[in-house]
């Protein structure tokens, strides 16, 4: 069943802070900001000003209490345990499955796969589609914004297969030229992998039209949604997208846990990733015959704090609801866009007409790795580098760039502490 997305409500800036909608849904950062400790501390004897949210989110307190809950109440390895620990944590593993898999409307269960994060979900298509689907001649086509996790086990798998590497270019803004997409389509493309919103310049790519087009070759979407799913209501049914992938550090849940969701009848058409215990459901030298999904590939002991601390977040997420996070932060966006631009010497890199959370940028006569560092002494976190995208930094001419990204508990006030930063850091080195 394809569900209906929920309406963008009606939303009422109740002061220039706080943002709700029609249903009551309200972000007020000064309350949101509390149910995070870490950002009550001080860096460098200042308030930290936390923006390198596209690297990795802060964690609520409910997060840590049920890591911390697991650990001390309910510690134990799931499935094939009788007694009331391995239940109970099962039970709990599983469950965590299901809010995902309601959070991004998969049709089932099944499809919703753990692993470390984005990056393990990329090679796990890459290594059991890729290596299955993928011949002589055939193409895969990805673009020139992608996170190394989305060309690298694409280059590798291309070159075991004797597959070509296709990519489509982007303009100035830093968005795809679609027209380009769709002359590299043909009956040799088997796979699409696309980012859905880019790490380095906040584009938010036209997914849904990506998947469309692919979809009428006969070729299959893996979405990369590293950088999406904390930040846009994610729909897989709407999308149609074969594949989706995205880390739990990224949308306020723990480290070492991600998802990889797939389309059912794909999945089962897959080999497994890796084999060992939990992926099997007999084994004898001679043959092995493999376990139902998910657990096909879930080989070996699963990071289950992490899934649990993971569903955890999602709920949390939910009852902020993403509607108002996306209003809220689309308006911190462009205040920062208005003020940063007003800077001597200030260029955006990442331009395009739709945008989420990442200001990256260059600045005359200073380098980022400068700025990264005396912003620091600030108590201002934002990262510098090429962010695991070096071809795009190619394509732009500059080997790396400054980037502050933003979350709902970012506030205004914390968008002026960085502009009043960077204009220290010019008078200082200028
Ligand atoms: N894709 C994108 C767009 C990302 O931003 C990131 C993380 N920076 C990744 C993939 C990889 O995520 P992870 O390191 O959590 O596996």
């Amino acid at each position: 069943m394809v569900r209906k997305l929920v309406e963008v409500n009606e939303f009422v800036e109740i002061d220039a802070r706080v943002i709700t909608n029609g249903e009551g849904r309200t972000i007020n950062p000064d309350k949101v900001r509390q149910d995070f400790p870490i950002l009550q501390r001080q860096v460098h004897c200042k308030p930290l000003v936390y923006l390198d949210n596209a690297a990795s989110t802060q964690k609520p307190q409910v997060v840590i209490d049920t890591i911390s809950n697991f650990y001390s109440q309910m510690n134990s390895n799931i499935h094939r345990g009788v007694h009331f620990l391995s239940q109970r944590s099962t039970r709990d593993y599983d469950a965590a499955r299901r809010t995902i898999k309601d959070f991004i409307n998969a049709e089932e269960f099944e499809e919703v796969i753990f692993t470390r994060g984005t990056t393990e979900s990329n090679n796990l298509i890459a290594s059991t589609y890729g290596r299955k689907f993928l011949n002589e001649g055939d193409e895969v086509i990805i673009s020139e914004m992608e996170h190394h996790s989305n060309i690298v086990p694409w280059q590798m798998i291309c070159e075991e297969r004797g597959a070509k590497l296709r990519v489509i270019p982007i303009n100035d803004d830093g968005e795809l030229i679609m027209e380009e997409y769709e002359k590299l389509l043909s009956e040799k493309t088997k796979i699409v992998g696309i980012v859905h919103v880019s790490n380095s310049l906040g584009t938010i790519n036209p997914v849904k039209e990506i998947i469309k087009m692919a979809h009428d070759v006969g070729a299959k979407v893996l979405v990369d949604g590293a950088q999406s799913i904390q930040h846009v209501a994610i729909d897989v049914q709407d999308l149609d997208c074969d594949f989706f992938s995205f880390s739990g550090h990224k949308i306020y849940g723990p480290t070492g846990i991600g998802v990889f969701y797939g389309k059912k009848e794909l999945l089962d058409a897959m080999p497994p990733y890796q084999g060992g215990g939990d992926m099997i459901m007999t084994v004898t030298f001679d043959q092995t015959t493999f376990n139902d999904l998910p657990y096909k590939f879930e080989a070996g002991t699963p990071n289950i704090a992490g899934a649990i601390g993971l569903g955890a977040a999602i709920e949390y997420v939910q009852s902020l609801g993403l509607d108002v996070i996306e209003r809220y932060e689309h308006k911190l966006l462009s205040y920062a866009t208005e003020e940063l631009n007003k800077i001597d010497g200030f260029q955006m890199i990442g331009t395009a007409r739709k945008k989420s959370s990442v200001a990256a940028f260059v600045m005359d006569g200073l380098h980022p790795m400068d700025i990264g560092t005396m912003l620091d002494m600030e108590g201002v976190a934002i990262r510098t580098g090429h962010h695991c995208t070096e071809p795009l930094m190619q394509y732009f001419g500059v080997p790396a760039t400054s980037r502050a990204s933003f979350a709902f508990y970012n506030t205004l006030e914390e968008v002026d502490v960085l502009v009043d930063s960077i204009k220290k850091v010019q008078k200082l080195l200028l």
